[in-house]
């Protein structure tokens, strides 16, 4: 997959966490905040599913059972949305990568190149926090209390070792997510304000949090 920038100065931001967790929320504010693009691999997908296009019809049962999508379709919908992000000054990717296998397909292009500074955001929820509002912004068929406890059971399983990958390779920034909105903004963009600043050494390990402030 080709989703290094040929703009060495794009903000790659990369937002982690569970169902419920809050990503699509702060992926927003975060993108407005730093003026780079807000890119949704699940509204992707579901945007292919309401349209009915091939790869809508594709993906359907995986994203209504709460399974992952192939890494193939994903790697394929996302170039060209990432690469015009990177482009036009940066992205904020929710929902991408979701597994060690993607994220190493993104890095072999993207950071082995060194372009630009890719920080991962991890927003921490307790699971009895995040099945309390996915149930209460329950939007349809898979927002079943079992579908939902499906998508956490993935999340653990597959995109939670992710956390380790970034904290070994770049920027790792550990936020407790289970706060009012602005507070969460607010403490990603103090971390994201102070990660841009630092050069960055490829490698070197740097995981913040905001424990401390919390
Ligand atoms: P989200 O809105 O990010 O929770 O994604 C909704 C659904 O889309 C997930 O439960 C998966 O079925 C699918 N999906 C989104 N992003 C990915 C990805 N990077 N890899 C595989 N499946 C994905």
């Amino acid at each position: 997959m080709t989703m290094q920038s040929a703009n060495p100065r794009a903000k790659r931001i990369l937002m982690i966490g569970a169902p419920g967790a809050g990503k699509g929320t702060q992926a927003d504010l975060i993108a407005k905040q730093f003026g780079i693009t807000h890119v949704a691999s699940g509204d992707l997908l579901r945007r292919h599913i309401t349209e009915g296009t091939t790869t809508g019809r594709t993906v359907e049962a995986y994203v209504n059972k709460g399974e992952l999508v192939p890494d193939t379709i994903i790697m394929d919908m996302l170039r060209k949305p990432v690469m015009a992000a990177s482009e036009a000054g940066g992205y904020v990717l929710d929902g991408f990568p979701r597994t060690v296998d993607q994220a190493e397909a993104a890095y072999r292009t993207a950071g082995s190149l060194g372009v630009g500074v890719q920080i991962a955001i991890h927003l921490e929820v307790p699971e009895d926090e995040l099945i309390r509002r996915m149930l209460a912004r329950a939007r349809g068929a898979d927002d079943t209390e079992d579908i939902i406890r499906h998508r956490i059971k993935v999340y653990e399983q597959k995109t939670r070792p992710l956390l380790d990958y970034y904290a070994q390779r770049e920027l790792l920034i550990q936020v407790n997510g289970a706060r009012p909105v602005g507070e969460v903004t607010w403490s990603i963009v103090v971390q994201l304000q102070r990660a841009f600043k630092r050069p960055t050494a490829p490698g070197r390990v740097q995981t913040t949090t905001d424990r401390a402030v919390a």
